[in-house]
């Protein structure tokens, strides 16, 4: 059966493991609460030993044929766009290797005219003898497209499917290949079947009610435990930030929820590993370290060229799919427009500090390709 046979009999067929996630994101007491989050810290050690996993996001482009509409990167919005050369991906990625990354995020909006198959397969050649772990976040591909760039070098994939409430899912994805439901909700099979060794999925935690996509999202994580289980699944819980477009959040989930769905998911699935992104503020970020939380990113730009300022000489605007010079508003910063707001801006030597300060071992390696074959 496929996980979209799954999620739609959800309602009606929860499996036992999911019954008792279910239970776990129930309104609790703040003792019952404090008894979850022990239990999670405890797992967090014995799965995970005192380690945080660091990684940066490094955007390759911002061209996108998608209107999603909590996206800035959304086709029709007249943002400042730009899709790196090979040479300014490479010095970008040179920016974080001297930042003390080896695990780095490729990601890029869908468009194919831009961001080829043959292009991300030259990225990821230039960045693969400086990193062990790359992982790739861009439009969803099908399995003998994956094959060469996990070939090349990469290991990880991250999709989220956003939200998992079909009805949503179509009000907000208005144009472009992204509606398809089905398509995006299968990825992470096809690319598991093309050898990625880590899968990452996710939901935007804004477009709906919190508990709903957390149910959804941990019958997901059973599925793939099931359906993949060579690999490595990481689950991430991204809120939705401020973006060109404007879209405000139709939903929220709190500071205190979010701790409770980490634990929830820490207690449901041990052995996943639970990413936390720069959206988060810092003092959030820092409290959450101990909780359940794996994997971090620091120091993130979620602009193509952030790190360096490369590009910005062929910065434009696409109307169409066809590019036209730039129009610059008084004072704005010649730099291609980002994907969201960062609430965390230290730079990552800063949170390996804090990580320290508390314990934790920051890993900014923890794979060689040689040992795959
Ligand atoms: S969420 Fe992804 S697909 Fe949608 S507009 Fe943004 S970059 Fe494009």
């Amino acid at each position: 059966m496929s996980f979209s046979a799954v999620l739609d009999s959800l309602a009606l067929r929860k499996p036992p493991l999911v019954r008792g996630f279910e239970q776990l994101i129930e309104p609790k007491s703040e003792a019952d609460l404090e008894s979850m989050a022990q239990a999670s810290r405890r797992l967090t050690l014995q799965n995970f030993g005192r380690t945080m996993r660091l990684f940066a996001p490094l955007y390759l482009s911002n061209e996108c044929i998608n209107n999603c509409r909590y996206c800035g990167f959304s086709r029709d919005n007249p943002i400042l766009r730009v899709t790196l050369s090979i040479e300014e991906v490479a010095a970008e990625a040179r920016y974080l290797r001297q930042a003390g990354f080896r695990q780095i995020l490729l990601v890029a909006g869908e468009h194919p005219k831009f961001v080829s198959g043959n292009y991300l397969l030259e990225c990821v050649r230039a960045l693969a003898p400086d990193f062990p772990s790359i992982s790739i976040e861009l439009g969803p591909m099908r399995t003998d497209e994956y094959i060469p760039l996990v070939r090349a070098g990469a290991e990880g994939l991250v999709v989220y499917q956003e939200t998992y409430q079909r009805g949503v899912y179509a009000e907000l994805h208005t144009a472009g290949p992204k509606r398809d439901f089905d398509y995006r909700l299968d990825c992470p099979e096809r690319a598991y079947q093309a050898g990625f060794r880590r899968i990452g999925i996710g939901a935007l935690l804004g477009l709906w009610r919190w508990q709903e996509e957390a149910i959804a999202l941990a019958a997901h994580l059973e599925y793939l435990l099931q359906h993949c289980w060579q690999a490595q699944i990481t689950v991430s819980l991204p809120r939705l930030r401020p973006a060109a477009g404007g879209f405000r959040p139709l939903f929220s989930i709190s500071d205190r929820e979010l701790a409770q769905l980490i634990c929830a998911l820490r207690i449901t699935f041990p052995q996943v590993g639970i990413v936390l992104s720069t959206r988060e503020r810092p003092s959030l970020r820092d409290a959450l370290v101990s909780l359940g939380v794996t994997m971090m990113s620091a120091g993130s730009h979620t602009e193509p060229g952030g790190y360096t300022r490369r590009g910005i000489e062929h910065l434009h605007q696409t109307v169409r799919g066809r590019i036209i010079p730039p129009e610059f508003r008084d004072g704005e910063d010649k730099l291609a427009t980002g994907q969201f707001e960062i609430s965390d801006d230290r730079p990552p030597e800063r949170i390996a500090t804090i990580l320290r300060q508390r314990g934790f071992e920051p890993v900014w390696k923890d794979w060689e390709q040689t040992l795959s074959g």
